[in-house]
Formats: C-alpha cells, structure tokens, sequence
C-alpha cells in the first residue's frame, strides 16, 4: 500500500472512531493489548475520545507478563488506566477443582468451558449498559473472520459492533504502530503475531498463519474463545450501512 492510501485508510479509520463517539456512546473498547488493539487505542487516547469510548481488557489471569506489562505502557505513554475484567473467582476455583487447572488442553468443550468462564462471563458485564463496542479484529486474521465488517449488528449482545480494521492488514497495523512510536507488546518481536492466554498461545514459524499459535491442538474452525460466538457457532453477524 502506498503512503497516499495509508494515510486514507487511518483518517477513515479515525472517522469511524469520532462516529462511533457522536453516534453511538457509550461504547467500549475490548483491548487483547495485542498489537492491533494498540493502533485503536492510540487513536482513541491521542484523539480525546475516552469520555466516549472506554477501553477495557479481559484480565484473564492466564495472560503472560509481557502482556500484563503493555497496560504500564498504556499509563505511562497516554496516562490512561484500562479497566480490567476479571473472571468470578468461585467459578475458576469450581472448574480447577473439578476439572483441573489445564483442562483445557483435553477437548473443545473444556477449552470453551474455560474461555466462558475466563472471557465471555466477563466480557458480558463489561459491555453491559454500552451502546456498542469495538473490537480490533480483521478480516485477514483467519478463516473465521473472513466476513468480518466495519459496522456490524451483534444479535447476541444486542448491540452494535464496531471493527474499525477490518480492511487492515498486518502489515498497515505495523507501520502505523512504527510511524506513530505506538508501544506495543514485546511478544510480537519474540515470534507471536496473536497473542491470547498464556498456555494457549505459543510462538508461530515464519510463513505459518498468523493464528496458528493460538489453540494449536485444535481445528481452525474450533478457534475463537466464545466473544464473537454463542453456543458453539460464530455469532450471525448483520452488515449495516456503515453512515448510519
Ligand atoms: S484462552 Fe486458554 S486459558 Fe484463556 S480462557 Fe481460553 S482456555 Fe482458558
């Protein structure tokens, strides 16, 4: 892509952003920290839009240092603090006790058990009262996000979803990442394209996809953690007109 669509590409980003603020607030943000999820919340800090537009992370409490370490950099660089979501300690403590503490390794259904308790319980109280929300997925990230829209009607959450780098590549989130001195997660530089938990992500070869890291032991269609998909299946997601 050449500077004259780049720069087209993060002002129509930016503009969806402002949309989302003077349209559709309150909304929140859903930050994996990850690097795509940098490139937003620089745009929303640097863009004044937090009264608008929180931004929250799923705090799993499985998640590696470094990523743990990119919310110090948030502070430090924007002094804004990133509200964490963390998972109801007596429904962890029931499913370690049951089940142990890495059962998501034995099947799909403990894997997603797992996610539910760790990802989607959470999520759903943070979105609760929104508007809508915003996510950094893109549509080249894998096979299950293929169809990914800008604007999307989220029928589980009854809201709208916003993914303002859908048409992104990975290659647009690094220059904007490098061009604008965003800090990010130092597990990119170690060979993580995707990061998630970590005993559920490892580092990917050159030339592997980009989720092949995340679930390894399990299908490509299997792999997403429960936030884009309700009772086993991807969410049916409605496009919308993008200037309502
Ligand atoms: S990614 Fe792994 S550790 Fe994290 S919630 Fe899902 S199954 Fe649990």
């Amino acid at each position: 892509m050449n500077e004259a669509d780049f720069a087209a590409l993060v002002t129509a980003t930016k503009e969806t952003l402002q949309r989302v603020a003077d349209q559709f607030a309150p909304a929140v943000f859903a930050s994996s920290l990850a690097a795509e999820d940098m490139v937003l919340t620089d745009m929303i800090l640097r863009g004044k839009l937090q009264d608008k537009i929180s931004i929250f992370t799923l705090e799993t409490g499985r998640l590696h240092a470094e990523t743990l370490a990119v919310l110090d950099r948030i502070k430090e660089t924007y002094d804004y603090d990133v509200t964490p979501y963390r998972p109801q300690p007596e429904a962890v403590e029931a499913y370690i006790k049951q089940n142990g503490l890495n059962a998501f390794y034995e099947s799909v259904e403990m894997r997603k058990e797992c996610c539910r308790i760790r990802k989607v319980e959470p999520l759903n109280r943070a979105l609760k009262g929104n508007r809508s929300w915003i996510t950094g997925q893109r549509r080249a990230q894998s096979t299950t996000r293929a169809a990914l829209d800008v604007q999307e009607q989220d029928e589980a959450h009854d809201m709208i979803k916003f993914n303002p780098l859908a048409d992104w590549s990975e290659e647009d989130v690094w220059h904007y990442i490098r061009s604008n001195n965003v800090p990010y997660n130092t597990l990119h530089d170690k060979g993580f394209p995707s990061i998630g938990c970590e005993p559920c992500t490892r580092a990917i070869q050159p030339g592997e996809d980009v989720r092949a890291g995340r679930w390894w032991w399990e299908n490509p269609e299997s792999k997403e953690c429960g936030l884009h998909v309700v009772d086993g299946k991807l969410i049916r997601i409605k496009p919308v007109a993008t200037n309502a």
